[in-house]
């Protein structure tokens, strides 16, 4: 592939031997490009003149890697729903290689779906059209809606069916990441490896994702709190714009704090703390409200492989890990204040923040009595907050409690005295992060039934281009900011992308 090159830089494979396996690509019989992302390609610096979609098929189905590539899949192990599995690993996935971006960050190049490797267990390493496609408009939708995120980088149809329960389309997908270096990963290690791999690793990652901690004599602690951090701060990002990932496993929580792995992951309608899509969390382990609970105990799971290098007495090693532990919830409950702050169009004001809280919750309990469209009522207070109450109104069934409420976020403004802004102001300031637009489940499963059972590609591309601007309300994207019909919700279950 002369046309195409990538600048690979491929440290994972040169700097962490013993911790994959090296695995090429199964050859595919018919690749088709089936969507290209330009913008993403360009930030890699991987555009090149002469580039056609047969040129991209071959490269993103791995049947032509470029020079520089080095395959291999990576091995991690993981709880999963609480169980842990000792023996994970890239079973249909293979990192070809990193790059490092315009802007100086180092990326992972991966595929999904290219066969089977060392780690496939039963599985079949391949991957269909649907699943990958919905990676591309979850992700892309993540993206623009300004959350950390992997990234699609291409999709490319096999020609060949995948057998699920019944024959579907197959696909591979490029996907871009920080790394994918897991929680996972260090269980993988702390359970088969040494103690020098569990150093190695946990310096690899630090110096990748945390230079800051480098230099500390504890760095190990302060990378767990690093990561800590990063979680917290990921997690109240999720909450605020009704994400639910769904299979919240510790292989599938980056060390890097970006979403990852989108299997059956949704985003809520009406709103509802106990919300849960997924077919196969019956106890709703991964439900909204959840996550953040979630997330700490993940990153517990973390802090135990992190012991022996914590500290060499035991004792105390676990005394200071369970210190950084303790403190996620805090953490998280600030960046989920600030949100709630900014969502609210409130100044982070000190002294503030217990009546704020109480402020942000009566609201969320109002739109939850209510089974108010989580999306479109805070999208409404925009419009309240510029003087237009009536858009706000017509989404709330009965009206008691609503007039309280928004008197009393009046009141709160008076608090910002002379600092506060003018009421358009405010309003513009709070339109630019409460989205007007997210992938509704309904067109998501509409873009993607077409795309697998009838090769159509329109939906998709129409949704994935609507996507593209979640914040600006745009009269002709109005079909695809309605929520989805109540009976579609009643019944909607998402499965896992296997
Ligand atoms: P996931 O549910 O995608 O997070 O995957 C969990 C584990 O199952 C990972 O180790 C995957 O590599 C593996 N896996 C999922 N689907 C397949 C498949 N079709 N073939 C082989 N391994 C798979
Ligand atoms: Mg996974």
């Amino acid at each position: 592939m002369p046309d195409i090159a990538f600048p690979f830089d491929n440290s994972y494979a040169r700097e962490l031997p013993g911790f994959y396996a090296p695995c090429q690509p199964d050859t595919v019989p018919a690749p088709r490009l089936l969507f290209f992302n330009r913008g993403l390609a360009e930030e890699l610096g991987m555009v090149r003149d002469g580039q056609t979609d047969a040129s991209l098929a071959a490269l993103f189905s791995g049947n032509a890697l470029p020079p520089g590539a080095q395959p291999i899949a990576q091995a991690y192990a993981g709880h999963q729903f609480g169980q842990f599995n000792p023996q994970l690993g890239d079973g249909r996935a293979l990192l070809i290689g990193e790059v490092v971006d315009r802007l100086g960050r180092r990326r992972d190049i991966a595929l999904k779906g290219s066969g089977r490797t060392p780690f496939s267990r039963r599985g079949d390493g391949k991957a269909a059209v649907g699943p990958m496609l919905r990676e591309v408009l979850i992700g892309e939708a993540m993206q623009a809606l300004g959350i950390p995120t992997t990234r699609a980088l291409a999709v490319v149809a096999t020609g060949e069916p995948v057998f699920r329960e019944r024959p579907l389309p197959g696909a591979i997908l490029t996907r871009v990441a920080a790394s994918h270096i897991r929680v996972g990963t260090f269980q993988y290690f702390s359970a088969h490896g040494t103690l020098e791999q569990i150093r190695q690793l946990a310096d690899y990652a630090i110096a990748r994702h945390y230079p800051e901690v480098e230099e500390r004599d504890d760095r190990h602690l302060a990378f767990l709190e690093a990561v800590a951090q990063r979680q917290a701060a990921l997690i109240a990002q999720w909450m605020h714009m009704g994400f639910i990932h769904g299979v919240m496993n510790t292989d599938n929580m980056s060390i890097a704090g970006e979403t990852i792995d989108f299997g059956p992951c949704a985003f809520m309608e009406a709103y509802d703390p106990r919300a849960v899509f997924s077919s196969i969390d019956e106890m709703g382990r991964y439900a909204y409200q959840a996550q953040p609970r979630i997330a700490r105990w993940n990153l517990a799971r973390l802090a135990e492989t992190l012991l022996p290098l914590i500290h060499a007495d035991e004792g105390r090693a676990i005394e200071l890990a369970t210190e950084v532990i303790d403190a996620f919830m805090g953490h998280y409950q600030q960046h989920w204040l600030s949100g709630l702050r900014a969502k609210l169009g409130l100044a982070g004001l000190p002294g503030q923040e217990g009546p704020d809280t109480a402020l942000g919750e009566s609201w969320l309990d109002l739109l939850h009595a209510q089974q108010v469209d989580y999306t479109l009522a805070w999208r409404r207070l925009v419009d309240a907050a510029a003087g237009n109450e009536a858009p706000l109104r017509a989404l709330f069934p009965g009206q008691p409690g609503l007039d309280g409420w928004l008197h009393r976020w009046r009141e709160r403004w008076a608090v910002e005295g002379e600092a506060a802004p003018a009421p358009l102001n405010r309003a513009e300031a709070m339109g630019r992060i409460n989205p007007w637009l997210i992938p509704r489940n309904h067109r998501v499963e509409e873009a993607l039934a077409a795309a697998s059972d009838e090769g159509d590609l329109a939906p998709f591309e129409g949704l994935l281009n609507a996507l593209a601007r979640p914040y600006e309300e745009n009269p002709e994207l109005a079909a695809y900011a309605e929520p989805a019909p109540q009976t579609f919700m009643a019944e909607f279950r998402t499965f896992c992308g296997t």
